[in-house]
C-alpha cells in the first residue's frame, strides 16, 4: 500500500486475539517486508489495522534475525539521538535525513500473547520507531518541514496519477481488437 493511502493515516487498534490469524499475519508481513527487500513493516502497511510491525534489520549474519512486536510500546527513550537516511516501502523512492533517539525500551507482546520487553540500539532503534510511527498512523516524512514534505507529497500524488493513467491505457490497449 502506497502513500497517499488514507489507511496508512489511520490509529491501529491493539491486538485482542492470539489466534492462528494472528500467525498468519505475522507471515505475511516478514514473507512481505524480506520481499521487497525491507528491514521492516508494519501491519497498516498491507491494510490490515491491527498493532502488529515486523523487523529484521541484522545485515551482518547471513541468517534471518526477525522479530515480530504485537502490542509495542516505548516506555523509555535516550535523550541521545542517532541520524538515519530512512525510507519507507510504502512511500517509494524518497529518503530523508530523520533523527531519533539512539536507544529505546519497548514492552510489546508475543504472538502467544506473553509479555516481553527489549532494548533496541543503532538501526533497530530507528526501525522500531519508524514502524511504531506507522501503527499511530504516522510517516517519517512528518518530520520533515513543510516544504520537503510539500515537494514529497506533490511527487508521489501524482506518480499516483500516473499509475492509473497507464492502468487506464493499459486496459484500453488489450481491449482493442
Ligand atoms: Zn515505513
Amino acid at each position: 500500500m502506497k502513500f497517499p493511502d488514507p489507511r496508512l493515516k489511520k490509529v491501529c487498534a491493539p491486538v485482542t486475539v492470539f489466534d492462528d490469524n494472528l500467525r498468519v499475519l505475522s507471515d505475511d508481513l516478514l514473507e512481505t517486508m524480506y520481499a521487497a527487500p525491507g528491514i521492516g513493516l508494519a501491519a497498516s502497511q498491507i491494510g490490515v489495522l491491527q498493532r502488529v510491525l515486523v523487523m529484521d534489520c541484522d545485515k551482518q549474519s547471513e541468517s534471518r534475525n526477525p522479530k515480530v512486536l504485537v502490542n509495542p510500546k516505548i516506555t523509555w527513550s535516550s535523550p541521545e539521538k542517532r541520524v538515519h537516511e530512512e525510507g519507507c516501502l510504502s512511500i517509494p523512492e524518497t529518503f530523508a535525513e530523520i533523527s531519533r533517539s539512539e536507544k529505546v525500551k519497548v514492552s510489546y507482546k508475543e504472538l502467544t500473547g506473553e509479555d516481553n520487553e527489549e532494548t533496541f540500539t543503532d538501526l533497530w532503534s530507528t526501525c522500531v520507531q519508524h514502524e511504531i510511527d506507522h501503527l499511530d498512523g504516522k510517516l517519517f516524512i512528518d518530520y520533515l518541514g513543510a516544504v520537503k514534505r510539500g515537494l514529497i507529497v506533490n511527487k508521489m500524488k501524482k506518480l499516483k496519477r500516473e499509475q492509473i493513467k497507464d492502468q487506464k491505457q493499459n486496459k484500453k490497449a488489450k481491449g482493442s481488437p
